[in-house]
């Protein structure tokens, strides 16, 4: 396979009102491209599977909205584009689309930490906050496939606007994103902290993260516990509704909170109550869980 210089965007059809967003959506697709390209190209290949962040329909090939990802604020057809793109591609290279957070669970219920387990929540900390529901042992999708959106549930009634556009969701408690913003605005409210003093104009790092934490920084220790204050209420109650024994924590931001992240969500959890507090049990699949998740959608 090689990938066509990419074409002027205005020959694609995602639509936007700003041109920073357009080129923000090509240059994802361009990146797909490339990593198909990295990995071998499609030859003697069934088919491709991608997995997005955001909300994500798998019938139609279209990531409604990532607000996560800039220039995904709207619908984007990506399977459509992508396979525009994809020069001498085998005929019936089958492409498939699905929600990230799904295709970790399905990887890991696999061949990971859900394996041999029928009903369990999906919690995956990253920038923002993703969720899976598996349940009598089949990934729930919801008939809109946006089923187990847990970084958009409410724990706290008008609070921390989030990157969605509403207010007090999980995700602007916990999402890597969120929490530095939060981190930030304290800062600039009067509060010293290493989070901000050693970033400074730069991202906070999971180093930066690790280092202040470390040193017991008032201001990310409250962070943490804020953010597994929220965890806890969002877990809480999916797993009373949905009687779920079963948790599974994953994503890159998970490691950086660590096990005292682990142990507040757990006593907590514990505390709620409700009809028993699930069992918490961290991914095994790591960073792969997504790729992995996504082949399968192929392979279903
Ligand atoms: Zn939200």
């Amino acid at each position: 396979v090689k990938a066509r210089t990419p074409r002027p965007v205005l020959d694609d059809p995602v639509r936007s009102d700003s041109r920073g967003s357009e080129r923000s959506a090509e240059a994802i697709i361009s990146t797909v491209l490339r990593v198909i390209v990295r990995l071998g190209g499609t030859t003697g290949v069934d088919g491709i599977g991608i997995a997005s962040a955001g909300l994500v329909n798998g019938s139609t090939g279209t990531v409604v909205r990532a607000t996560n990802l800039v220039g995904f604020d709207q619908p984007v057809p990506l399977l459509e584009l992508v396979r525009r793109r994809l020069e001498d591609a085998p005929d019936g290279l089958r492409l498939a689309l699905g929600n990230d957070v799904n295709a970790l669970a399905r990887a890991e219920a696999a061949r990971g930490a859900l394996e041999g387990e029928s009903d369990a929540l999906v919690v995956a900390l990253g920038t923002g906050v993703g969720g899976a529901l598996l349940l009598d042992g089949r990934i729930r999708m919801g008939p809109r496939g946006f089923a187990g959106e847990l970084g958009h549930v409410v724990v706290h009634p008008g609070g921390r606007p989030c990157g969605c556009g509403g207010h007090g969701h999980l995700e602007a408690y916990v999402g890597r994103a969120a929490l530095e913003l939060e981190a930030r605005r304290r800062h600039r409210d009067g509060r010293s902290t290493l989070l901000v003093e050693l970033a400074g104009d730069r991202r906070i790092s999971s180093s930066v993260w690790d280092r202040a934490l470390g040193a017991g920084d008032a201001v990310a220790l409250d962070l943490r516990l804020e953010a597994a204050t929220a965890v806890a209420v969002a877990v809480g109650q999916a797993s009373t509704l949905l009687d779920l024994p079963l948790v599974v924590i994953g994503g890159g931001f998970a490691p950086v909170l660590g096990q005292p992240f682990r142990t507040e969500v757990e006593r907590q959890l514990s505390d709620i109550g409700g009809a028993g507090a699930p069992l918490l049990r961290s991914a095994a699949l790591g960073d792969r869980a997504g790729a992995i998740g996504a082949a399968l959608l192929v392979a279903r």
